[in-house]
C-alpha cells in the first residue's frame, strides 16, 4: 500500500472529467486501497482518484458511521432533494472552508470492487461526502459552487497562496 501526495488548486488533473473504469481488474483493487489509505493519512472523508493525479472514475469515503471505507467505481448521482448550508473543505485546497449550499440528500448508483451494482444515500455528512466527490470525478472543485462574490474572493485568495503572496 501507498500514501500518494494529493494534488491542489492550480493542478490541471483536478479541472479533467476522469475516465470510466472499463475493467476492474488487480490495478483498481490496488488503486483502492492506496487511495482509502491516502484518505485516512491526510486525513478526509473522502477522496476521489484525480486528487492523486489519477484520471479515473472511482472514488473513496468514510463518512464516519461506522461502515468503514467504501469504494465507488464509475458513480452516478441519481437523486437529490432538498438544500442544505454545511461547512465544507477539500484536501485539495488546504486551509480554506466555506459556507456551502447543496442538497441535502443525494443518492449515487456505483460499483463496487466486486463488480456489483451498489447504491449509497443519504443526508448531512454522507449527502455533502457523496455530490463532494462526485464533482471531483467530474472536474469540479468545490468553489465552483461558492456564490460569485464569495467565489471572486476565494480565487483571488487561492491565486495569492500559489503566488506566494501570502
Ligand atoms: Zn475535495
Amino acid at each position: 500500500m501507498a500514501v500518494y501526495p494529493i494534488r491542489t488548486f492550480g493542478d490541471p488533473v483536478l479541472r479533467i472529467e476522469t475516465k470510466p473504469i472499463t475493467d476492474i481488474d488487480s490495478g483498481v483493487h490496488t488503486l483502492a486501497k492506496d487511495m482509502i489509505e491516502t484518505m485516512y493519512d491526510a486525513p478526509g472523508v473522502g477522496l476521489a482518484a484525480n486528487q492523486i493525479g489519477i484520471s479515473r472514475r472511482i472514488a473513496v469515503f468514510d463518512a464516519n458511521d461506522d461502515l468503514g471505507p467504501r469504494v465507488m467505481i464509475n458513480p452516478e448521482i441519481v437523486e437529490t432533494a432538498g438544500e442544505m448550508e454545511m461547512e465544507e473543505g477539500c484536501l485539495s485546497v488546504p486551509g480554506h472552508w466555506w459556507e456551502i449550499t447543496r442538497p441535502a440528500f443525494a443518492r449515487v448508483k456505483a460499483l463496487d470492487l466486486e463488480g456489483n451494482e451498489v447504491e449509497y444515500a443519504g443526508d448531512g455528512l454522507i449527502g455533502r461526502v457523496l455530490q463532494h466527490e462526485l464533482a471531483h470525478l467530474d472536474g469540479g472543485l468545490l468553489i465552483d459552487v461558492l456564490p460569485k462574490r464569495v467565489r471572486k474572493k476565494a480565487l483571488k485568495e487561492l491565486r495569492d497562496e500559489a503566488l506566494g503572496f501570502t
